[in-house]
């Protein structure tokens, strides 16, 4: 069995021009794949050299789904700096990578050769440097999938692997690649290639099109942890979750990546489902780009639509401290509540009209300033006393004498608006304390009331 490691030098990896053989293999005779793949590994000698600097060097493990419409693009980016492609959607998805700032992926990882998940991957490798290849081994008859294999034989310096049991770190996080049902025992869909991924107590499973058949699968062979994050397979199809998957991994936030379709996806049973199971529930249809921001205590943070990019352009706006959503310490109870900053005023407008669950945008925080100067707020991170925050993006400036209101629910932020995207109020009526922290985690302002 084969570990190999996206980025430590001196593991073994599988010889590049047998690679090369290994995809020519995999038109004619994907059967084979499985035994050449082993036999790969021990001939293996060649040291992984190491990396360009990390671009980034904050705690964080950022996973990003795409919006490209129906389909599926998972980037993953480790805390040092690695990157990881888990389907590339169906059309052209390399503006969306150099937006986030990505010139290179160290793992491509087809989960199964669909369109709307390996559409847009020749455009992937014709544009930038990729390290590792992985996928099924299963193919296809389809000229997007011929194209993909083109791509790939006319690029020997990346290694294949297949998609056995196997851990690949990446960076400082890993990727546990699960059992797959035989090959030939089902469909494209029930065998996409999955994968857990852990960075410390953050977990997260990303499985394509799961269908109930390879989720059940999954159950049985007792590799389903408990998750932070699960990417809602195969769409949110009604045939994309079971119960007992949902039970055993209870996730704590399910990110559906889907776009206009004849499917009627996601489906109402499926949506009530991870309603029942799940904290929140994202679709990159109605949030478009959702980015999940793990930390090694599993607390997490989402970060949405255009905040996406614009945090990914913005690299001194990354966050050093842990945003807290998700977490279980209460922050503000340590709060000093002497020495404010004198230049800004916090309110909070706890009470919404009408029924506060119902009508979160109805309560906000209004932050104003009485400075001079503009005040560069991107990184800043809102807290209430239960520790739901919310994380300023990049670039967001307070300007001098103005103010910028922050609403509880969902929204379209436009610089003096923003959105935690919370379905659910989250200022007490009866008393809280608002807290606002700049992007070292030291206290700027707390509100009481
Ligand atoms: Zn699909
Ligand atoms: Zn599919």
């Amino acid at each position: 069995m084969s570990h190999p490691a996206i980025d430590s030098p001196g593991q073994p990896t599988p010889h590049p021009t047998r690679s090369r053989r290994a995809f020519a293999t995999a038109a004619i005779l994907a059967v084979s794949l499985t035994a050449l793949a082993t036999t790969l590994a021990p001939l293996a000698t060649t040291p992984v050299p190491a990396q360009t600097p990390p671009p980034q060097s904050d705690s964080t493990l950022r996973v990003t789904f795409l919006d490209v419409g129906q389909g599926d693009a998972v980037l993953l980016q480790a805390p040092e700096g690695q990157t990881a492609l888990i389907d590339a959607g169906r059309g052209d998805v390399v503006p969306l990578l150099r937006e986030m700032g990505v010139t290179r992926i160290d793992l491509l990882i087809a989960t199964h050769p669909h369109a709307d998940h390996i559409g847009g991957m020749t455009g992937v490798l014709e544009s930038m440097p990729v390290r590792f290849y992985m996928d099924n081994g299963d193919p296809h008859t389809t000229a997007t999938y011929s194209r993909l294999l083109s791509a790939l034989e006319a690029r020997p310096a990346i290694t294949y692997l297949e998609a056995t049991p196997r851990t690949i770190s990446l960076g400082s996080a890993s990727l546990e690649v699960l059992p797959l049902l035989p090959r030939g025992s089902t469909d494209h869909n029930n065998r996409s290639v999955a994968v857990v991924l852990r960075f410390g107590d953050f977990t997260a499973l990303l499985s394509g099109d799961s269908e109930v058949q390879q989720l059940t699968h999954f159950v049985n062979q007792q590799v389903v942890p408990k998750l932070t994050l699960l990417k809602a397979a195969h769409h949110g199809s009604d045939n994309g979750f079971t119960w007992s998957f949902l039970q055993t991994a209870r996730p704590e936030v399910v990110v559906i990546s889907v776009g206009r379709n004849g499917y009627g996806h996601p489906r109402p049973a499926a949506l009530e489902a991870y309603a029942a199971t799940a904290g929140e529930t994202l679709r990159t249809d109605l949030h478009g780009h959702v980015q999940v921001q793990g930390h090694r205590d599993g607390a997490y943070a989402v970060v949405r639509g255009a905040q996406v990019a614009s945090a990914a352009s913005s690299g001194r706006a990354r966050i050093t401290q842990p945003p807290i959503i998700g977490a279980e310490t209460p922050v503000a109870d340590a709060t000093p509540m002497s020495a404010p900053n004198t230049k800004l005023r916090l309110s909070v407008t706890a009470d919404a009209p009408g029924n506060d669950h119902q009508n979160p945008n109805g309560e906000y925080v209004t932050i104003e300033s009485m400075d001079a100067r503009d005040i560069a707020i991107g990184g800043w991170r809102l807290c209430d006393r239960a520790s739901h925050c919310f994380l300023f993006p990049g670039g967001a400036v307070l300007e001098a004498g103005g103010r910028i209101v922050v609403h509880t629910g969902t929204g379209q932020p436009d610089g003096f608006r923003y959105y935690m995207g919370r379905r659910q109020a989250v200022w007490n009526n009866d008393g809280d304390t608002a807290t606002l922290f700049d992007r070292s985690g030291a206290i700027v302002l707390a509100f009481s009331y």
